[in-house]
């Protein structure tokens, strides 16, 4: 059992620095939850606080119901993984791994055991005996993991460690520590700014602002009903489309328009949406949710190509209205140009509106 409450933590740094407001944030036994949010947003700071390498300013820590604030970070039963992977140079990796275990006065066997057993699982026996600028920079990262897994922690906490691995490396391992998140049946609290890192890696993910957590959530519902306009945008690639548009009324219909865009508001959203009649609100419609046609339907966005993008599999196409900018997908079987004028079908079950002082999503529901 490793359960972690963040219960009202705030971390005011000397000069004044809120660096995290009044977080609140529940860890169940064997979770990994994943702090993002853009950097100096505070999510190193939460990590930190949470491992003990930073004093809790105001609130509450508890790790399996045991208050911890004032625990020293050898006496909380963590492990940390740093981005820097801080392996001690003139160790091999055998005695990098069993460095944890042998000043906490392991007996040899068992350290002997356990570092055998965390090579074993990580795929580096073969590497026991090198020191660690013989190591690739994916390896040196295996035997940081290895360390903390020595330690048979109750909780993993890791910092950003993908970040220094070039891009084909960083998704190769965020899988063996998914994998390895299955395999220990460990609770993992993980840190990153790479919203895909997030969304992949995480079963519970927590979005943070300006030292402020937005939202707390399963992927997708960070992804399908995003609590307000920044998280609607940080999550996702490309991120939502988010315009504005004016919300009126013809014919008995009532639609939000802008320019190049009409929405004719499905019956179930006419309530509340009724209440910004002659007003400007924030449509948000994801990239997936426009599909491309050839001729306007009564629903239509109509813009002009600025930039094109062929993936192969599909195209993003950079467009504009005379109000606002959309990356929208195509099939690559059609031919586009920049300056054409297209026409795209967004689907209006799946738009999000929010209100354009508040930024707040209109129909989020916990
Ligand atoms: P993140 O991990 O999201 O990039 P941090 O938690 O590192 O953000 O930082 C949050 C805020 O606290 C930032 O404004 C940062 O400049 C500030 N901060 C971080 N560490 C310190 C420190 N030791 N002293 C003063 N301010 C700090």
């Amino acid at each position: 059992m490793a359960e972690v409450l963040v219960k009202d933590i705030s971390k005011i740094y000397d000069g004044g620095i809120k660096a995290v407001d009044k977080a609140n944030i529940e860890i169940k036994d064997q979770e990994f939850v994943v702090l993002v949010g853009p950097s100096g947003c505070g999510k190193s700071t939460t990590l930190r606080m949470i491992a003990g390498l930073e004093d809790i300013t105001s609130g509450e820590l508890y790790i399996d119901g045991k208050l911890m604030n004032n625990e020293a970070p050898k006496d909380r039963d963590i492990a940390m993984v740093f981005q820097n992977y801080a392996l001690y140079p003139h160790m091999t990796v055998y005695e990098n791994m069993a460095f944890g275990l042998r000043i906490r006065k392991f007996p040899k066997d068992k350290i002997d055991a356990r570092v055998r057993e965390a090579a074993q699982i990580l795929d580096i026996e073969e590497l026991l005996d090198r020191k660690p600028k013989a190591l690739s920079g994916g390896q040196r990262q295996r035997v940081a993991v290895g360390r903390a897994i020595v330690r048979k922690p109750k909780v993993f906490l890791f910092d950003e460690p993908l970040s220094n691995l070039d891009a084909k490396l960083r998704v190769q391992m965020r899988a063996e520590i998914s994998s390895l998140h299955s395999r220990l049946n460990a609770t993992m609290v993980y840190v990153t700014h790479d919203q895909v890192e997030a969304m992949t890696m995480g079963d519970k993910i927590v979005v943070m602002k300006s030292g402020i957590i937005q939202q707390i959530g399963s992927p997708l519902k960070l992804y399908n009903d995003p609590i307000n306009r920044f998280v609607a945008g940080f999550m996702g690639t490309p991120p939502m489309n988010i315009g504005v548009a004016d919300v009126v009324e013809e014919g008995g219909k009532l639609m939000a328009k802008e320019e190049g865009m009409t929405v004719v508001i499905p019956k179930g959203r006419e309530e509340k949406l009724r209440a910004y009649r002659g007003k400007k609100i924030l449509l948000g419609v994801r990239s997936e949710n426009l599909t491309f046609t050839k001729t306007p339907t009564e629903n239509n966005l109509r813009a002009s190509i600025t930039v094109i993008e062929p993936l192969g599999n599909e195209t993003h196409l950079y467009i504009e209205t005379k109000e606002n900018q959309y990356i929208a997908r195509a099939l690559p079987m059609h031919e586009f140009n920049v300056g054409d004028e297209v026409n795209f079908t967004p689907n209006v079950d799946k738009i999000q509106f929010f209100d354009l002082e508040t930024e707040k999503s209109l129909f989020y529901t916990e």
